[in-house]
C-alpha cells in the first residue's frame, strides 16, 4: 500500500545525516531536532503552539485529558474512523456517541451531530477521513452554538487545507480548539517508528498539554495533575524535519496519482471513485473507492494475486466492534457507514507511484471488473 523504501532512497542523504547528528549529539530525548521540528511545523501549520507526543492515540488522549472531561461527559465522534478515535474516549470513561457520516466524503455529517447533542456533551471529534477535511466551518457553528469544545483528529490528513466559505485558508487541524496527528510510517508525514503531535492556538490548553505529556510537571518533581509519559525522540524528529520539507511535494504526488485512478475509473457502473470535497484539497492518505454489485473479497484476493495490494478500511463500523458493543446501538443505526463497511476498498496510494504501476493497477482492476 506503500513505498517507503523508495521514498528513503530519494531523501536518503539527508536522513542520515539527521540522524547520525543525533547520534553524534547523543541527545535523544528533547533534543534540539525535536525543537526545531515544532517550530518548522508550528510555522508549516500557521499555527502558535505544537506539542510533539509519541503517537497519534496519545494525542487524542491527551488533548482530552487537558480539556478536563469528566467520566460520564459525551463526546460525539465518527461511526466511521479508526478505532483509536473512540478508544481513548472509552478509556478516560468519557462517552463515546458515534454519529454516521457523508455518503460521499466519508466525513462526519454535521446534522447527525447536532441530533446527538444531549446536556451531556462537552466535544466533538471530527476525523478528517483518508485526507479530506471534515466539514469544520459548520462543526465549529454548533460547537459554538453548544458551547462544545472540537479536537479534530487529523491523523490522516495533516497538510489539507480547509477553505473557507470566503475563500480564506487554514491547514486541517487548526481550526477546532485542539488537532491531533499521527507520525506513523504510513501517514502522510509519517517518521520511522512512532510519533505523534498535538496543535492548538490556545495558550492554556498548550500549557496544559505540554505539561500531561510530560507526567503532569511544569516545574520538575512537582506534579500539579495525573499525566502520561508521551514524547517524541530526536531520532524520529530528525526524520520528520526532513519529511516537512517535502510534504507538499509529496501531497502533489499522492494527488497525481488520484487524479490517475480517476480518469481510470470515470463513470464505470461498478465503481464510484473519491468525491472530492469543495472545501478541502484532498491529501489522498487513501484511495478509496465504493464498489456496486462487485465481489469485494474476489476483487481484492485477484489484485493480490498480481502482486496489487489492496485494503479495506474500515471493515467494521465501531459500533459492531466487539469491544464497543453497547445497548444504545444496533445493527442498521448507522446505514451509511454500514454500507461503506461492506463496499470500499482502498488501493495503493503514496508518493512514488509512476504511471507504469498506476497502469498496471488500474489495468488488473478493469479486467477483473470486466465479467
Ligand atoms: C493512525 C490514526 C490514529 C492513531 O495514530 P497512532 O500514531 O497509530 O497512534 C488515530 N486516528 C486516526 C484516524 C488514524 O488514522
Amino acid at each position: 500500500m506503500v513505498d517507503l523504501r523508495s521514498q528513503y532512497l530519494n531523501i536518503k542523504q539527508e536522513i542520515d545525516k539527521g540522524i547520525q547528528d543525533v547520534v553524534d549529539s547523543c541527545a535523544f530525548i528533547n533534543g534540539p531536532a525535536v525543537q526545531e521540528f515544532q517550530k518548522e511545523l508550528e510555522k508549516y501549520l500557521e499555527v502558535k503552539h505544537v506539542i510533539p507526543c509519541a503517537n497519534g492515540t496519545d494525542a487524542l488522549q491527551v488533548s482530552m485529558m487537558a480539556l478536563g472531561l469528566q467520566p460520564g461527559d459525551e463526546v460525539i465522534t465518527s461511526s466511521f474512523t479508526f478505532i483509536a478515535t473512540a478508544e481513548v474516549i472509552a478509556l478516560l470513561k468519557l462517552t463515546p456517541v458515534l454519529v454516521d457520516v457523508d455518503p460521499d466524503t466519508f466525513n462526519i455529517d454535521p446534522k447527525a451531530i447536532e441530533r446527538a447533542i444531549t446536556s451531556k456533551t462537552k466535544a466533538i471529534v471530527p476525523v478528517h477521513l483518508f485526507g479530506q477535511a471534515a466539514p469544520m466551518e459548520e462543526i465549529m457553528e454548533i460547537a459554538r452554538k453548544n458551547n462544545l469544545f472540537v479536537v479534530e483528529d487529523n491523523c490522516q490528513a495533516i497538510g489539507a487545507d480547509y477553505i473557507f466559505n470566503d475563500g480564506s485558508r487554514k491547514k486541517a487541524g487548526t481550526i477546532g480548539h485542539i488537532g491531533c496527528t499521527s507520525f506513523f510510517p504510513s501517514k502522510n508525514l509519517g517518521c520511522y517508528g512512532d510519533g505523534g503531535a498535538i496543535f492548538t492556538n490556545d495558550d492554556d490548553l498548550a500549557k496544559q498539554m505540554r505539561s500531561v505529556v510530560n507526567h503532569g510537571m511544569t516545574v520538575r518533581y512537582y506534579h500539579d495533575h495525573i499525566g502520561v509519559n508521551s514524547r517524541l525522540d530526536s531520532i524520529q524528529a530528525a526524520v520528520l524535519r526532513v519529511k516537512l520539507g517535502h510534504l507538499n511535494e509529496y501531497a502533489e504526488r499522492r494527488r497525481f496519482a488520484a487524479t490517475f485512478y480517476d480518469k481510470a475509473f470515470a463513470g464505470h457502473p461498478k465503481l464510484k471513485t473519491p468525491v472530492r470535497y469543495a472545501k478541502s484539497n484532498h491529501v489522498f492518505h487513501q484511495y478509496t473507492l465504493v464498489t456496486n454489485q462487485v465481489d469485494r473479497k474476489a476483487l481484492i484476493d485477484f489484485l493480490m494475486s498480481k502482486g496489487i495490494p489492496a485494503m479495506i478500511y474500515y471493515p467494521v463500523p465501531l459500533h459492531m466492534q466487539k469491544a464497543y458493543l453497547d445497548p444504545r446501538y444496533k445493527h442498521g443505526d448507522f446505514p451509511v457507514t454500514e454500507q461503506l463497511c461492506q463496499h470500499v476498498f482502498s488501493l495503493p496510494m503514496h508518493t512514488e507511484l509512476d504511471d507504469e504501476q498506476l497502469e498496471f493497477i488500474t489495468r488488473n482492476v478493469l479486467e477483473f471488473l470486466k465479467d
